[in-house]
């Protein structure tokens, strides 16, 4: 088979420590390097990518049977360089094969086909494009989704910076970004359904749920995010926001698995069907009145919990920040669960946005509920 090739060397670095932490990083994203002919070697969605350190350069090669599979290796590398080196991404300069790509590959334009409401709190929305098969994985099951702001009659997309870099207009184009879960996908019909939570204080992406109409159409990158390994026993748990993510994981876990799922939601009314295997026990937990993210039932269910001593257990868990953090402490600190038997990710921030909360700054501090409310 034919591959395109890219290389690069990049100069006034710790190319050793650079290379070390990209590994273990890597390592922890489940793609681990193999020793090569003078360097490590990862295979990466069809490409192969392979990195050494010499004492005054970082090299990584890239190969790759299609244009897509070559992109989306380059950008990994360039990535994960630009973040632990801290390096001018200009000192990234490739040689090899050109990529001619007008938009990033992963980019897909949605059509909304249909809307309905899965509960009170819980609007569907199933989307139609063309070549899902990326997206159409169990491994992979999270998406980010590009909002235009609302209003805006031609969107502009985003497109690529000659270094390969994904260019987003600005100002009144602008473009927003959140990420969900793909709760159903048929890549052979062309389709895929997103479940919304029509939150308070919405954002970008549930006001726009709220207003989706057949005929809009929204941005989509992706896939991305870890999601959990089957084990024997598992517990499964979440707020409404991790409802799509526990039905899709439970609805492919082998028949004999064991465990149980704790969700918090709202009020009976925002309970779903799920098909779970029939050894794990589903529990709803009913938040009444209470704000979202403001109660302590679902961390305090989790630790209610017997997990088993082991060996085949695992504990999966999609929350708001707070609840994320201790849950993750706790599981680490009390129950003894290893890196591999658990993963435990913050969904949603409460007082933040997406973008505040990866940022790690606080919206009351800079202003921003004062800003949004007024807007
Ligand atoms: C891997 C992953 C998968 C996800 N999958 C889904 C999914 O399938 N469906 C889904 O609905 N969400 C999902 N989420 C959560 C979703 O990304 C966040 O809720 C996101 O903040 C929603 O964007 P927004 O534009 O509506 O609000 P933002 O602009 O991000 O936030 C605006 C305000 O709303 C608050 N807020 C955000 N989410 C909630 C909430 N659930 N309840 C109350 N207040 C909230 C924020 O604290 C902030 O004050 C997922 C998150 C991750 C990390």
């Amino acid at each position: 088979m034919t591959h395109l090739r890219l290389s690069t060397a990049v100069r006034g670095i710790d190319a050793q420590k650079v290379l070390d932490a990209m590994l273990e990083h890597l390592r922890e994203h489940d793609l681990a390097a193999v020793p090569g002919e003078g360097a490590w070697d990862i295979d990466y969605s069809g490409a192969r990518i392979s990195l050494s350190a010499k004492p005054d350069s970082l090299h990584a090669h890239v190969a790759a049977p299609t244009q897509e599979a070559l992109y989306d290796a380059k950008m990994l590398v360039f990535y994960h360089i630009v973040e632990f080196s801290s390096c001018d991404p200009e000192a990234i300069q490739w040689q090899g094969d050109s990529i001619q790509l007008a938009r990033p590959p992963a980019f897909r334009l949605l059509t909304v086909e249909a809307v309905s409401d899965v509960g009170p709190h819980m609007r569907r929305v199933r989307f139609r494009t063309e070549e899902l098969a990326r997206y159409h994985q169990d491994e992979d099951i999270h998406c980010k989704l590009i909002f235009p702001q609302p209003g805006v009659r031609d969107p502009e997309w985003p497109t690529l910076a000659p270094n390969g870099t994904p260019q987003f207009p600005s100002g009144d184009k602008r473009l927003d970004i959140r990420t969900y879960t793909i709760r159903r996908i048929d890549a052979v019909q062309g389709w895929m359904d997103v479940d919304f939570v029509l939150h308070d204080d919405a954002g970008p992406g549930a006001a726009w749920a709220a207003q989706a109409a057949s005929g809009q159409q929204i941005g989509l990158s992706g896939p991305g995010g870890r999601t959990a390994q089957p084990a024997d026993w598992m517990l499964l748990a979440g707020d409404e926001t991790a409802l799509p993510a526990i039905a899709r994981i439970g609805e492919t876990l082998p028949s004999e698995t064991q465990g149980i799922a704790l969700i918090e939601v709202q009020t009976p009314a925002d309970q779903v069907e799920l098909r779970l295997p029939p050894g794990m026990r589903l529990r709803w937990l009913h938040r009444g009145t209470a704000a979202a993210g403001t109660a302590s039932l679902l961390k305090d269910a989790i630790q209610a919990c017997a997990i088993p001593d082991g060996p085949d257990r695992y504990v999966w868990v999609g929350a708001e920040f707070a609840t994320a953090q201790s849950v993750r402490a706790w599981l680490r600190d009390t129950v003894g669960l290893s890196g591999k038997e658990q993963l435990v990710v913050a969904y949603w921030r409460y007082g933040m946005d997406e973008t505040q909360m990866k940022s790690g700054a606080t919206r009351r501090a800079a202003g921003g509920a004062a800003e949004k409310a007024s807007s």
